[in-house]
């Protein structure tokens, strides 16, 4: 679907929301709402339409460097796929590179294609390491990632500052010693 059907499509659904939940949506506040919730919808969603693969095979070297490479603290926004909910917090990836590296600015830019899509955050962490195992063939990646569930805390359970940590490592991260090594790294 074109972006501006999309947007459309998106406008209606949401104008029918606001009236659903017992709003009048030709409140003065409310009239641009629809089409502006469509506009954000799009943007946050966004990552349907990018391939990550491409990312990393647009800007690799070939490198002699054989060491962990550490990205810590990468911020990401997604939203969950149950409550379409955000959840966000940091990302954190290490991988020991085989021959080659990639620009160190796509990986941040491979979170953000992720996330721009309905996620959980364990599906998240695993794809994000399995594009750099597939794409890069390094010696191991690890990803870890903690985020706070805006899903948990304005709703249900409502755990203030809970925060949720996940990971996954692939070849040489599965040895205990370069996995401490990539957990005491990042605290
Ligand atoms: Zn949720």
């Amino acid at each position: 679907m074109q972006v501006t059907e999309q947007i459309k499509a998106l406008a209606d659904n949401y104008s029918s929301v606001i009236d659903i939940i017992g709003e009048d949506k030709s409140r003065e506040g409310l009239l641009a709402t629809p089409e502006r919730v469509a506009k954000s919808m799009v943007f946050l969603t966004s990552g349907y339409g990018m391939d990550p693969a491409a990312v990393i095979n647009s800007a690799k070297f070939k490198e002699e460097y054989k060491d962990m490479v550490l990205v810590k603290d990468i911020e990401f926004y997604s939203m969950c796929e149950h409550h379409i909910l955000p959840f966000f917090g940091k990302v954190h990836v290490a991988y020991v590179p085989d021959g080659e590296i990639v620009g160190l600015s796509k990986i941040p830019r491979v979170i953000d294609i992720f996330a721009k899509r309905l996620q959980v955050q364990e599906r998240l962490t695993v794809e994000i390491r399995k594009c750099l195992d597939e794409n890069l063939h390094p010696k191991g990646v690890a990803v870890a990632v903690e985020a706070q569930h805006l899903c948990m805390q304005m709703r249900g359970v409502q755990k203030q500052g809970a925060l949720t940590r996940t990971m996954d490592v692939s070849g040489i991260f599965k040895q205990k010693e370069k996995l401490e090594e990539f957990l005491n790294a990042i605290g």
